[in-house]
C-alpha cells in the first residue's frame, strides 16, 4: 500500500545556516514532532511545528517539489521529526523516489531516531539538532546544530554530543526572540569559542533575509 504522509509545507528557500547556508533547496516539512521544545526545558521554543498538515502521497509530495522548486536539484527533508514518518518503511517510498529523480537529499533530524543503513544511503547529508537529555539513537551526523539560549551550558551540551555519537562538524546558534538573535546568547557563543575553538558559530540567517 502506497504511504501516505502528513505534510505541513513545501516551499522553496535559501538555506540559512549550516553547511548549505546560502545555497538553494526546497523544504518538505513534515508534520509533527515526539519532543515539546520551550524556553523551560531547551532554553528556545520551538518554531517548526506547525499545527496544520495534509496527507500526501509521495507522488502529490514530489509534484510539488517539482512544481515549488523550478528545477532545484536540493531537498531538506525537514519538520518536526521527519523520521516519525519516514521510519516506518526502511525502503522509504518517497525518498526512494526522490532519490531516483535525481534530488540531492538533506535530512534534518533532532537524532531520537535510528536511520537504517538502506535509508542512509538516500541522503547526501543528515543534519542533527539533538536536544540536551533526549534519547538519542542517531550515531553519526554529518553537521551537529545547537540552538543556544542565554542560561544554555554549552560545556554540558558539547561534552554530552561527544558521548553520544560523532559528527563532522558542530555549530551553535543563538536562540532568537522578538529583537532578533538573543544578544546574550551572542556574547556566550562567542566566549566559548575564543576560549574552546573547535565548533563553527552561525546564525538562522534565513530569519534575517525574511524567509522561512
Ligand atoms: S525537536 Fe525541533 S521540531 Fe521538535 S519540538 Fe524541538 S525544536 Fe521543534
Amino acid at each position: 500500500m502506497t504511504p501516505i504522509y502528513d505534510v505541513a509545507e513545501i516551499f522553496r528557500s535559501i538555506c540559512g545556516e549550516g553547511g548549505l547556508v546560502g545555497q538553494r533547496a526546497v523544504f518538505v516539512r513534515l508534520a509533527g514532532c515526539n519532543l515539546h521544545c520551550r524556553v523551560e526545558n531547551v532554553g528556545f521554543d520551538c518554531d517548526t511545528v506547525i499545527p496544520r498538515s495534509s496527507p500526501m502521497s509521495a507522488d502529490c509530495i514530489i509534484h510539488h517539489v517539482e512544481t515549488v522548486g523550478k528545477g532545484c536539484e536540493s531537498v531538506v527533508i525537514t519538520g518536526g521529526e521527519p523520521m516519525m514518518q519516514l521510519s516506518k518503511d526502511d525502503d522509504d517510498a518517497l525518498l526512494r523516489m526522490l532519490h531516483a529523480k535525481g534530488f540531492s537529499l538533506t535530512l534534518e533530524t533532532n537524532g531520537t531516531y535510528e536511520i537504517p543503513d538502506d535509508m542512509r544511503g538516500y541522503f547526501r547529508r543528515v543534519n542533527c539538532s539533538p536536544k540536551l537529555g533526549s534519547d538519542i539513537k542517531l550515531t553519526h551526523a554529518d553537521e551537529v546544530r545547537m540552538v543556544v539560549g542565554d542560561m544554555t551550558d554549552i560545556d554540558a551540551y558539547v561534552a554530552w554530543v561527544d558521548s553520544i555519537m560523532t559528527y563532522g562538524g558542530l555549530w551553535l546558534s543563538p536562540a532568537w526572540d522578538a529583537n532578533g538573535p538573543n544578544r546574550d546568547a551572542i556574547g556566550y557563543i562567542i566566549a566559548w569559542i575564543l576560549i574552546n575553538g573547535r565548533v563553527t558559530m552561525t546564525v538562522q540567517q534565513h530569519k534575517l533575509w525574511g524567509l522561512r
